[in-house]
């Protein structure tokens, strides 16, 4: 007489039982490490939540490929059970072996004599803000959105796949996310496809990761699982799809390859709206086009070679400095001023130093020697033609300090990205697909003094070149 039991109560000396289960968790097949062994691990649960791993041995693979789908319902009579093995993972107290002797039965969605498992909400993830506290190594789950995803690359050395995307929870805080090998080549193209090219925001419930956000051998990711809270986290994504197409823009705006981790909440103001922006602690952005003006300017200020202090001077020479109280020497430091247009108005901003001096492609040195030593104007018509008919998003800050012809509160360019126009569809970027992209395309200058921090790895191996 066939008994219908619970995964607790089915043990190996169980015989006739009969459960009722639904996949939650699968691998893909994979080889054993010694390669000798080819095989498939499905977690399971029941109508308790109670949980087993499920293991597919050779040819039991193929034939299963119809059952065992996600979240689909099925009845399971008299798998082997045995104690786990030293590499499996260890889910509940048993694991069963699913083989040719083994029956199964898979349950509809609409069957009226045999109801099938509501969606699950057995989860153990851990939130947004625990996950900086994880120990090292420690696994844990994430249920997240993916607000943007890169194309697959490559580690230096060629040898491993990996894939970057930023996961965000409801609070909005948005944090990398490392994808590696199979997972990148498979869920993270998927990813991929549904944020550039369709603009939808899966849901990931990714197990078994750790911290820094990446995955490992052992973890698999789920896209838009049919959890309980995933449901929760459906409408949130609904609720704010436009802030979450901002975002996806505003993260990819560095350059092909990688993701830029920027904050949620950088308010982009209107030209003509600047005006009610009067704080110095914090930076913001205006969305417009950015040109020279006409007037004439020599593009440098004389300074300290030691410090910061500046002068209004423009003829080099040695000074008392004020603030070291030591002769020095003035050297000339990049410094000019840049108009910002948008529909609105048009402002002025200034630009100095190595920011500057990266948009007109000359050091400081070189300005000062043409427009002081030899006394001509500087050439700039090139610069204003790189910069024309492109919209840039721009990082501003008002100076907390006076210059020589500026007061404290005027604007200062921190960083420019310029906008991208369409996303990329491809799935992964060719090393000669990223070099044209990169010279020709969405170029970030920014100001060693911006707020922006880029995260460190995986970004810190070298690209491929
Ligand atoms: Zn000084």
């Amino acid at each position: 007489m066939e008994q219908r039991l619970s995964i607790s109560e089915i043990t190996p000396l169980t015989t006739e039982w009969t459960c009722k289960v639904q996949p939650v968790d699968k691998f893909r097949p994979r080889d054993s490490r010694d390669q000798r062994v080819h095989f498939q691990t499905i977690i399971v649960q029941d109508v308790n939540e109670e949980q087993v791993c499920v293991i597919l041995y050779g040819d039991d693979i193929r034939r299963c490929d119809n059952l065992f789908e996600l979240f689909e319902t099925y009845l399971i009579s008299t798998a082997k059970v045995r104690n786990p093995q030293p590499y499996s993972l260890h889910v509940g107290q048993f694991e069963w072996i699913v083989d040719r002797f083994t029956i199964m039965e898979s349950i509809p969605k609409n069957n009226e004599k045999e109801t099938p498992l509501p969606p699950p909400s057995r989860l153990s993830t851990i939130s947004f803000v625990d996950v900086a506290q994880q120990p090292s190594g420690v696994e844990f789950d994430l249920l997240a959105v993916v607000a943007n995803c890169g194309p697959t690359q490559y580690t230096a050395d060629q040898s491993k796949r990996f894939q970057e995307a930023i996961v965000m929870d409801k609070m909005k805080k948005p944090l990398f996310f490392t994808i590696w090998e199979d997972l990148a080549s498979n869920e993270g193209a998927e990813l991929l496809r549904q944020v550039r090219q369709l603009q939808e925001y899966p849901i990931i419930l990714a197990k078994r990761i750790v911290t820094r956000l990446a995955t490992r051998y052992n973890s698999t990711i789920l896209i838009n699982p049919l959890y309980v809270q995933a449901t929760e986290l459906r409408k949130w994504i609904n609720e704010n799809k436009q802030m979450l197409i901002e975002y996806t823009v505003k993260s990819s705006t560095e350059s092909a390859s990688s993701l830029n981790l920027v904050a949620v909440d950088d308010e982009i103001l209107t030209v003509s709206a600047i005006a009610t922006q009067t704080s110095t602690a914090a930076t913001f952005y205006v969305e417009g086009e950015i040109s020279l003006p006409e007037h004439f300017q020599r593009f440098y200020l004389l300074g300290c070679s030691e410090c910061n202090h500046v002068v209004r001077s423009k003829i080099k020479r040695e000074i008392q400095c004020i603030n070291c109280r030591l002769p020095r020497m003035l050297i000339p430091k990049c410094h000019f001023e840049v108009e910002i247009t948008d529909e609105t108005d048009t402002t002025t901003a200034t630009v100095s130093e190595g920011l500057g001096e990266r948009i007109l492609s000359m050091t400081a040195e070189q300005i000062y020697d043409i427009t002081t030593v030899k006394n001509e104007l500087l050439p700039v018509a090139h610069i204003n033609q790189l910069l024309a008919d492109k919209l840039f998003r721009i990082q501003l800050q008002r100076s907390s300090s006076r210059t020589p012809d500026k007061n404290a509160g005027s604007l200062v360019l921190l960083s420019y990205t310029e906008k991208p126009t369409m996303f990329l569809p491809e799935e992964s970027t060719s090393v000669s697909g990223a070099k044209r992209i990169r010279e020709d395309e969405s170029i970030l200058v920014t100001d060693a003094k911006a707020t922006k921090k880029r995260k460190s790895e995986p970004s810190t191996l070298p690209k491929p070149q």
